[in-house]
């Protein structure tokens, strides 16, 4: 059993924090809106404080940005001095980078998977740090998926980014693939049945019945793909694939599709 403190409740976090617990660890949780924290009884004021109460510190927060407000400054995790930050939001390297001085022992742990895999247990955790703090935080980590280690501190967010963009890209290859069907005239059921025949058909088959339906059940804010999107670019500018892939989400969140689930960038690309 560890004792450990979870900072930032939204979708993946709050799941984190509950699976932890009921793996018996002890947690204690903080929250920028702390009507979030309601439901778990160990709350601490300030993500400070909430450091000063365990051995190792969660960050699960939406973006470099909100990293950088839950770790700096007097009530940020740093001031707390945890024996161990580890770090699980996607955010740029540079982010990874700033934490370094502030954080003696820091893993770099972002993660794979969604909402149900926090539950099931089923995420892939990207490890990176030093050998022997993966190993010490191995046990936990596995109590929400399966620990790959992929290097020296971060090489846990270039794996995470890297995966992400095959995921966005995926999403935008299939969404144009059913907006030229749309526009050829080829029926839904056809232009599905041609997709199972090509590279891209588990994907088509997964976000068949969302797009039958027209249902996109949030798990993963759109606004937060298009953060991955401009992250992925960031870090690589020259490529045109993400870039074109970016420019769908930013499309569909100006429109203010951004509260939707990410997936819901197919509806955009055949409205
Ligand atoms: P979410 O539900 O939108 O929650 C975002 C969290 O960040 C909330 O706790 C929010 O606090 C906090 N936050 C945002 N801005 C902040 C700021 N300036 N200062 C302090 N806290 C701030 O997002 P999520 O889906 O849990 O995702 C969390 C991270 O995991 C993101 O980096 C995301 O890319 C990554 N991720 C998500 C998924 C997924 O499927 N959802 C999968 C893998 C990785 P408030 O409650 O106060 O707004």
């Amino acid at each position: 059993m560890s004792s450990v403190a979870v900072v930032g409740l939204g979708g993946m976090g709050s799941r984190i924090a509950r699976r932890l617990l009921d793996a018996g660890h002890e947690v204690v949780v903080w929250n920028r809106t702390p009507e979030k924290a309601k439901s778990f009884t160990a709350v601490a004021e300030t993500p400070a404080d909430a450091a000063c109460k365990a051995e190792a510190v969660i960050t699960m927060v939406a973006d470099p940005e909100a990293l950088r407000e839950v770790t700096e400054g007097p009530d940020g995790v740093a001031a707390g001095e945890p024996d161990t930050l580890i770090q699980m939001s996607t955010v740029s390297p540079g982010a990874i980078r700033r934490l370094e001085p502030l954080f003696p022992s820091l893993l770099d742990a972002p993660v794979l998977g969604s909402l149900s895999e926090v539950e099931d247990g089923t995420l892939k955790v990207f490890a990176s740090g030093p050998e022997d703090l993966i190993e010490r935080w191995t046990p936990l980590l596995s109590d929400l998926g399966t620990v790959i280690r992929v290097g020296r501190t971060g090489a846990g967010t270039a794996a995470k980014l890297v995966a992400n963009s095959t995921l966005l890209g995926v999403l935008g290859v299939l969404g144009e693939a059913l907006r030229i069907a749309n526009k050829l005239g080829l029926s839904q059921e056809a232009t599905f049945d041609v997709l199972a025949q090509t590279p891209i058909s588990a994907q088509a088959e997964r976000r068949r019945p969302a797009v039958e339906s027209g249902e996109f059940p949030r798990r993963f804010a759109l606004s937060l793909a298009l953060k991955d999107a401009e992250l992925i670019q960031e870090a690589s500018p020259d490529l045109k694939v993400a870039a074109a892939v970016r420019e769908w989400f930013a499309e569909a969140t100006d429109a203010s599709w951004g509260d939707r689930d990410y997936s819901a960038i197919l509806a955009w690309l055949l409205r």
